[in-house]
């Protein structure tokens, strides 16, 4: 592990000015906010990350779950993962968060990740993690050694020929069905970014990974008043029950009125470059009975763009059967 300074400001402004003077917000940064480090770490242990300067935001008030005037909910930066999932709310009013919170990691990866660093969290990418390996994301220019090469686990939604590398996130799938809202401060000034835009996808900049700049720091997360009446699931398939990254999950909000969907907010985790919301499954349940003909016509719509690998063409049919099954578990019982 390379040698760097700790940085331990008194408050968000200036955590900020120290990491606004970063050259870049690209991997190799030379400045990283520091909260619960449980994927910073790991990569800087590997040479993967490589900052000089690490700002630690533990101790800056950005702790708390709050209820925002309109009903809805406001979860600071460094809320750990564990505290939002048990959250009174949060398991009542919006609990495809909860129960997608406690499909991700293991009991002390969560009692450690925060809500900012899951935003941030890093493609599993094995060639990512290896130096020795050519990667556009960690070294732009050098190559995807993934493209013919290991690629199981990796992305069928959204790749490019510069990148096919899965998100990894669980909380950030649930979260863009509940249409949270990303609050940023930076040097000039605070801004809100809806979930959907935060991500972006690998084009021919897969080292950018969100639109956040240098010097920005995710303050909170917002979730609207929640839905009545909606019911909601995460579903995560993968190799393993527990301590294991999603090969496909769904998250399903979904309202109904006798007889039809009346609402439906649908995302996809494990098989997009970016948590994968998807409106084309949305619009085929509206307005349709919720039966098993409905819901397999929305899983088709959801996954007819897929784009897969050489080892990973058994994740179109797994996310069809995912979203499909989580759909059933959301209007039986
Ligand atoms: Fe790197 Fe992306 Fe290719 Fe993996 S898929 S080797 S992260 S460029």
């Amino acid at each position: 592990m390379h040698t760097f300074e700790f940085i331990r400001p008194k408050n968000p402004a200036q955590a900020i000015a120290v990491a606004a003077g970063a050259k870049t917000a690209q991997q190799g940064a030379d400045i990283r906010f520091l909260a619960g480090g449980t994927t910073l770490i790991d990569l800087m242990k590997l040479n993967v990350e490589t900052p000089a300067q690490l700002i630690d935001i533990n101790r800056l008030g950005l702790d708390k779950i709050e209820a925002t005037p309109d009903g809805g909910l406001k979860i600071g930066a460094t809320v750990r993962n564990s505290d939002l999932a048990y959250h009174e709310k949060v398991r009542r009013d919006y609990s495809v968060l909860s129960q997608a919170l406690l499909a991700g990691a293991s009991a002390q990866l969560r009692n450690m990740a925060t809500t900012a660093g899951n935003l941030l969290q890093r493609t599993r990418c094995v060639y990512f993690r290896d130096t020795a390996m050519a990667c556009n994301k960690r070294e732009p220019g050098t190559g995807c050694s993934a493209i013919g090469g290991s690629n199981r686990t990796l992305a069928i939604l959204g790749a490019s020929e510069h990148c096919i590398a899965t998100n990894p996130s669980d909380m950030c799938v649930a979260l863009a069905t509940l249409e949270a809202t990303i609050h940023v401060q930076g040097k000039n000034g605070s801004r809100a970014v809806p979930i959907g835009d935060f991500h972006l996808l690998p084009g021919n900049t897969p080292q950018r990974e969100t639109v956040l700049e240098p010097g920005d720091l995710v303050t909170h997360v917002t979730l609207p008043p929640p839905v009545a009446g909606s019911r909601q699931v995460y579903l995560k398939l993968r190799d393993r029950a527990s301590y294991e990254f999603a090969l496909a999950s769904a998250a399903v909000v979904l309202s109904r009125a006798p007889g039809k969907v009346t609402r439906a907010r649908i995302a996809l985790g494990g098989v997009g470059t970016k948590p994968w919301r998807s409106p084309e499954a949305e619009s085929v349940l509206v307005g349709q009975p919720a039966n098993d003909a409905t819901f397999r016509k929305a899983a088709e719509a959801a996954l007819r763009d897929a784009k897969p690998q050489s080892e990973n063409a058994f994740k179109v049919e797994l996310a069809r059967r995912c979203l499909t099954h989580a759909l059933e578990m959301a209007t039986t019982g």
